[in-house]
């Protein structure tokens, strides 16, 4: 932050006006990033990011990314965390979230309880109809053929209806494996969920970035009913990842805070300028897409076009912006004609 720059009191008048966030539509951000001259400025942000990454990699054999911490030393990761963050992006006065080990219960967990619910619900009620289909053996001689029929195949039929509930559990599981290894902030209750198996290193970086989501909560900047800001919610929430991560190398000469945010990012960003070149008919250079196959067509997450028009934004303009997106200082060019 410069010096002598204005700090936002969050619980005073820190509160934007809800008409200047709408700006930061999904849709403007993504018009916004079509552009020639916007593909050419994310090859130089993933090129440069991507340099680092392969470097990390081939100098640092052991990275260390420590134990999992205990609920007291979370705690007081956290408080630091606030006070770094709070100052990069210039507020003060925030109350800081609570924090929740995560469990299937919370409310960022409720889709997987719903896929473990429906796959048993599912895979009960075929276990159901095949007791009843069995049933109809003992009524010797009642019956039409085919009920004898399905009855003599009633395991068989269960087996087949019982499938989409063994989908349901599988995919409850998988979702439940990823939260395991993640963490969430509910803005409900303004909660950070947190897996407690996760080692040190990883769990900052949690904990940084989901407290980035919690300010964005309080000044107003986030998701609507009719209007997703999720995209650039989390492109702001990774220009902190960012910035914290290279603070935190240096502060405590240890890369594995960098590996951690590059290794993420180089990822969303190559599945952005693939998409970009996908879209503006433009070649990718090969050796920036790593093992990305160029002719497959790009499913382009949330993450991916926020985090790149941002990290664009800061290349070039410096990363005040985060500070001044965030204090209602930061217009984005929608006027602006294509380049
Ligand atoms: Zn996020």
């Amino acid at each position: 932050m410069k010096a002598g720059a204005v700090l936002l009191e969050v619980n005073a008048n820190g509160i934007m006006k809800p008409k200047y966030f709408e700006q930061f539509s999904d849709d403007n951000i993504k018009k916004l990033l079509l552009s020639r001259g916007k593909f050419a400025l994310l090859e130089d942000v993933l090129a440069k990011e991507k340099a680092e990454l392969t470097d990390i990699e081939n100098q640092t054999r052991d990275l260390d990314f420590d134990k999992p911490l205990n609920e007291t030393q979370i705690k007081e990761r956290l408080d630091i965390i606030a006070k770094d963050v709070n100052e990069f992006l210039g507020v003060r006065n925030v109350d800081i979230p609570k924090l929740e080990a995560f469990t299937i219960f919370d409310p960022s967990g409720k889709h997987i309880l719903k896929s473990y619910l429906v796959g048993s619900c599912w895979i009960s009620g075929a276990a159901v109809a095949t007791g009843v289909l069995r049933k109809v053996r003992s009524y010797k001689g009642r019956g039409s053929k085919i009920a004898r029929l399905l009855s003599r195949r009633a395991v068989l039929l269960g087996s087949i209806a019982s499938l989409p509930g063994i989908f349901f559990l599988g995919k409850g599981a998988i979702i439940h494996k990823i939260f395991l290894n993640d963490a969430a902030y509910i803005a409900e209750n303004q909660v950070i969920s947190y897996s407690p198996r996760v080692r040190r290193i990883r769990m900052e970086m949690f904990l940084w970035h989901e407290y980035t989501h919690h300010l964005q909560h309080i000044l107003g900047f986030h998701s609507q009913k009719k209007l997703s800001l999720l995209s650039a919610t989390e492109g702001h929430a990774r220009g902190v990842d960012e910035y914290m991560s290279r603070t935190y190398a240096i502060r405590h000469n240890n890369k594995a805070y960098r590996y951690n945010y590059l290794a993420g990012s180089v990822d969303e960003l190559q599945s952005t300028y693939l998409w970009l070149g996908q879209k503006l008919g433009l070649n990718c250079r090969q050796n920036l897409l790593g093992d990305m196959n160029a002719d497959v067509r790009v499913d382009l997450s949330h993450y991916g076009p926020g985090h790149a028009l941002f990290s664009i934004y800061s290349h070039t303009q410096g990363e005040e912006i985060y500070r001044n997106i965030l204090h209602g200082e930061f217009g984005l060019d929608l006027s602006s004609e294509r380049e």
